[in-house]
Formats: C-alpha cells, sequence, structure tokens
C-alpha cells in the first residue's frame, strides 16, 4: 500500500506539522498515532517521515529521509477564463498531469461576470490544485497566479518557448513545435507556456497580438476541443516529450 502524502504548512530541518483541517482529518478520520509512517512534503522536498505528535489542531511529523522529488513540467498553461466549473476541473487535470504553474487571464471572449469573479475565485483555484496535487502525490503544488489581463502576460518578456493554442491553426501541430523547439534549445530544458481560448475562441486582435510578441500558433488537430480538453491534450503531448 503506498504510503499516504501530505503536504506540511510548517517545517524545520528535523520536522513538519500539519495544521488545519488537514491535522483534524489525520487526527480524527485516520487516527493517527505517533509511530505512523507516512510521505511529507515540506517546502517542495518530499520526506520519509513518522508522526511524533497528534492532536486535532496539529499533527507533526519527524523527517526521517528525503526521498526522491518528481519534478513538475517546465509547462506555465495560460488559461483564458471561462465557465468556472469546467476550468476547476482544468485545474485539477491539469496538477494531475504535472504543470508547473496556471497563469488565468481575462480573454476579449471571456463572459464579463466570470471576468468580475475571477479574482474572488483565484483562492478556491489554489485550494483544488494542493488537493490535487496532494491526491496525485506530487511533491509540488502548482503555482495559481493571480488572474491578469490577456496583454498583460502575452506581452510580458519571456525567454519561454511560448505557444498559443489556436484551433484555427492549420499548419502547425503543438508536437512538431515542442519538437522544433527542443533540437534548437542547445543546454536545458526550456520552459514552455501554453496559452488557451475561452469558450469563444481568441479574438482577431488576441490573434495578432501573440503573433506581435512572437507567440507560435499551433494546432491540435482538425476537431475544435474545449478549452478543458485542449488542456489536457496539450500537457499530454508534452510529457510525452519531457517525462
Ligand atoms: N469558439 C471556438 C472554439 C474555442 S475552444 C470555435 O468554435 O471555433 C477553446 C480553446 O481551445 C481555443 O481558443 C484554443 O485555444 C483551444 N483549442 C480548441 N481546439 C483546438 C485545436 N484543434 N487546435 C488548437 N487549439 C484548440
Amino acid at each position: 500500500m503506498t504510503r499516504r502524502r501530505w503536504i506540511a504548512e510548517h517545517w524545520d530541518d528535523a520536522t513538519a506539522t500539519l495544521t488545519g483541517t488537514q491535522a483534524e482529518h489525520l487526527a480524527r478520520v485516520l487516527r493517527a498515532q505517533p509511530g505512523v509512517e507516512a510521505d511529507v512534503v515540506a517546502g517542495g522536498h518530499v520526506f520519509h517521515a513518522e508522526v511524533a505528535a497528534v492532536s486535532p489542531q496539529e499533527v507533526r511529523f519527524n523527517l526521517i529521509a528525503e526521498l526522491e522529488a518528481d519534478p513538475a513540467l517546465p509547462v506555465t498553461l495560460v488559461m483564458a477564463v471561462y465557465k468556472f466549473d469546467s476550468m476547476e476541473w482544468a485545474i485539477e487535470k491539469a496538477t494531475e498531469l504535472g504543470v508547473f504553474a496556471i497563469a488565468p487571464v481575462i480573454a476579449r471572449r471571456t463572459e464579463k461576470h466570470l471576468a468580475y469573479a475571477a479574482a474572488k475565485r483565484v483562492e478556491r483555484w489554489r485550494r483544488i490544485a494542493k488537493e490535487s496535487a496532494q491526491q496525485c502525490r506530487r511533491s509540488d503544488v502548482p503555482v495559481i497566479h493571480d488572474p491578469q489581463p490577456l496583454n498583460a502576460v502575452v506581452a510580458a518578456p519571456s525567454d519561454a518557448v511560448r505557444l498559443v493554442l489556436a484551433e484555427q491553426e492549420r499548419s502547425t501541430t503543438l508536437r512538431n513545435a515542442i519538437a522544433s523547439a527542443l533540437q534548437s534549445e542547445q543546454s536545458e530544458l526550456p520552459d514552455f507556456h501554453i496559452a488557451i481560448g475561452p469558450e469563444g475562441g481568441w479574438a482577431p486582435n488576441e490573434e495578432a497580438l501573440f503573433d506581435d510578441n512572437g507567440w507560435r500558433a499551433v494546432s491540435l488537430g482538425p476537431r475544435i476541443l474545449r478549452a478543458e480538453t485542449a488542456a489536457i491534450a496539450a500537457l499530454s503531448i508534452l510529457a510525452s516529450f519531457l517525462e
């Protein structure tokens, strides 16, 4: 049975502590006792640990040995905000697939009420990412950036390979764009920024904005995918090159 994995809120070089609902769950539901072993993530590192002390408010672990961490994919998803339930499902799937960060952006065709609500929703998105990271035993939690206007992200200087998923694009596939980016990069793995549009797609002036800022339009094939499907497909294709 694989050891359960917990993400600690507080740690030092010898112990790690869970607080809040996690501690309560461990103490009350799982009835953890001193000596119980678990994997504990502290500061992005994974440790083999054992429970040292338990109370419904706090569970403290002794850190026994650091374990091999599984690095996230060097991929940031630039996701246009769209209907929250689908977007939250995409955040959970992207976390399982190893995304490093998600940058929610307000696109021209993001529905106005979602654009207004996004700033208040981001804490919930961070909780979804953390719970999903824990469930899939990641050693890190994806960063969920504060929502920003699209042009702030598109025009920001970056040395990442920047690809925009464009449903109208026919000549360049995501796969070929990744392959050529990896061939041209000399030494270490580049970061990838992948932009996914809202349900209404990218507006023409947004496609021009991407183009003017050096983003490469790429296709995921002839069918029009939902944004959440495009996120899963893009991360899976990237993982097939990077893992
Ligand atoms: N309203 C648009 C579809 C938008 S789908 C239309 O009906 O044409 C939401 C986003 O998913 C798109 O903006 C794009 O970023 C991505 N996407 C969907 N299908 C894609 C494909 N075949 N190739 C590349 N990107 C795609």
